[in-house]
C-alpha cells in the first residue's frame, strides 16, 4: 500500500471518523488532531472519537476539545474509520463498536504487526519514528498547508515519541519534517517544556512516592518501580501524570531493563522499556499486549504479585537470552 491509495481511501469518503489508543500519548492525540484540521480543511465531515480523557498536559493543543466520546456517536456509521498509532483493536475502547459499522477502514501506525490486522486497509512503516511522520505525509498529500495549529499537533507527536529527539527511532528524515514544522510555526520550547519539564505539585508528590518504590535486581540490570490507587488519591494526581515516570528507572546507569506496574481495580498495567538490546515488545507481546522494541506494554489481570513474577521473570529470561546471542555477535 503506498500513500496514493490512502489518498483514494480518504477522497471516497465524506464522513470519516479518526480514532486511537486509550490512554492516549503525545503521537496518538497530535497525529489524530492534526489529521482532523487536514481532513476539515478538504471539506470532510470528519470527528475524532475516543474512549478516554485527553491528558491535561496535552490540552495545549489546538481543538482537543472537539475530540468527543464514542457514546456520543454510538449509533453513527462512519464511510471510513481511521486508527493511528493503535495496531490492537481492544485498545479503541468502546469506540470499536463504530469501528464495525463503517464499511471501509484503514489503520495508519508504526507498530510492528499486532495479534491480527484489524482493518480492511493498513499502512504500517515501523521506521517511522512517530505516526505523525506518516500522517505529515498524507497532509502535504492532500495538498493542505501545514500551519501553525498543524505543525504545532505533529511537532508534539515527534517529540513525545522521539524523547525529544533522543532515542535512536530519529532518522534524517524525522529532522527534516521537523524542520519544515518549525518553519511553519511549531513551539518547539513550548512543546518540549510541556512534555518534559513541566509538573504539578501533584505530579511530583507522585514522582517522589513511586521512585520510593523501586528495586533493582540481576546485578541492576533490571529495575521496576510501582503506583497503586492509594498513591494517586494521597497525591491528589490523576493516572496520566505518571507518564515518563519509567524513564527514571530506565535512566539507572546499570540499567536494561525498567518496569512500571500500575495496580489497577482489576489487575495491573505493565510498561516496559529497554534501554540498549532487549526487545520489550517481544515480552509484552507474550501478554498479549505490544508496542515497540524499546517501550512496550501490557495489561494482566491478575493480583500485583503474580503480575510482578511472571513479568520478572520473562524480563530475566530475555536479559540473559539477548545478552547472551550480544556477546556471541560481538
Ligand atoms: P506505555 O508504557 O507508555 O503505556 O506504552 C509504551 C508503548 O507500548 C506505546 O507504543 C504503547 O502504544 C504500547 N503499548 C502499551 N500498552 C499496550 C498494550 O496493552 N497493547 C499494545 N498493543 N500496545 C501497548
Ligand atoms: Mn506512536
Amino acid at each position: 500500500m503506498i500513500v496514493n491509495d490512502i489518498l483514494n481511501i480518504i477522497n471516497s469518503a465524506q464522513k470519516i471518523y479518526i480514532s486511537t489508543h486509550i490512554m492516549p500519548d503525545g503521537d496518538c492525540i497530535g497525529s489524530s488532531l492534526a489529521l482532523y484540521i487536514a481532513l476539515k480543511r478538504v471539506g470532510k465531515n470528519v470527528k475524532v472519537i475516543l474512549d478516554d480523557e485527553i491528558p491535561l498536559h496535552y490540552r495545549f493543543l489546538p481543538y482537543y476539545e472537539e475530540i468527543i466520546s464514542p457514546d456520543i456517536c454510538e449509533n453513527d456509521s462512519p464511510d471510513l474509520f481511521i486508527t493511528l498509532d493503535n495496531n490492537d483493536i481492544e485498545r479503541l475502547g468502546r469506540s470499536k463498536n463504530i469501528f464495525f459499522k463503517a464499511p471501509n477502514s484503514l489503520c495508519i501506525d508504526h507498530h510492528p504487526l499486532g495479534k491480527v490486522m484489524f482493518s480492511k486497509f493498513n499502512y504500517v512503516d515501523t521506521n517511522a519514528s512517530a505516526t505523525a511522520e506518516i500522517v505529515y505525509v498524507i497532509i502535504k498529500s492532500l495538498s493542505v498547508e501545514i500551519d501553525k495549529d498543524i505543525a504545532n499537533c505533529l511537532l508534539t507527536a515527534i517529540i513525545a515519541d522521539t524523547g525529544g529527539f533522543k532515542f535512536d527511532n530519529v532518522t534524517p528524515y524525522t529532522l527534516n519534517i521537523s524542520a519544515d514544522l518549525l518553519a511553519s510555526g511549531a513551539d518547539i520550547k513550548k512543546i518540549n517544556e510541556i512534555i518534559f519539564d513541566k509538573m504539578s505539585i501533584e505530579k511530583v508528590k507522585l514522582l517522589s512516592k513511586v521512585l520510593s518504590t523501586l528495586s533493582v535486581i540481576e546485578n541492576g540490570k533490571i529495575g521496576y518501580i510501582y503506583l497503586n490507587k492509594a498513591m494517586l488519591e494521597d497525591c491528589g494526581a490523576s493516572v496520566s501524570d505518571s507518564e515518563g515516570f519509567i524513564n527514571y528507572v530506565k535512566n539507572i546507569d546499570s540499567v536494561e531493563i525498567a518496569v512500571m506496574f500500575r495496580i489497577e481495580d482489576n489487575g495491573v498495567r505493565v510498561s516496559l522499556r529497554s534501554k540498549d538490546f532487549v526487545d520489550v515488545n517481544k515480552i509484552a507481546n507474550k501478554f498479549g499486549g505490544g508496542g515497540h522494541k524499546k517501550a512496550s506494554g501490557c495489561f494482566i489481570d491478575n493480583n500485583f504479585d503474580a503480575v510482578k513474577n511472571v513479568i520478572l521473570d520473562e524480563c530475566r529470561r530475555s536479559l540473559w537470552l539477548e545478552w547472551h546471542s550480544e556477546c556471541i555477535q560481538t
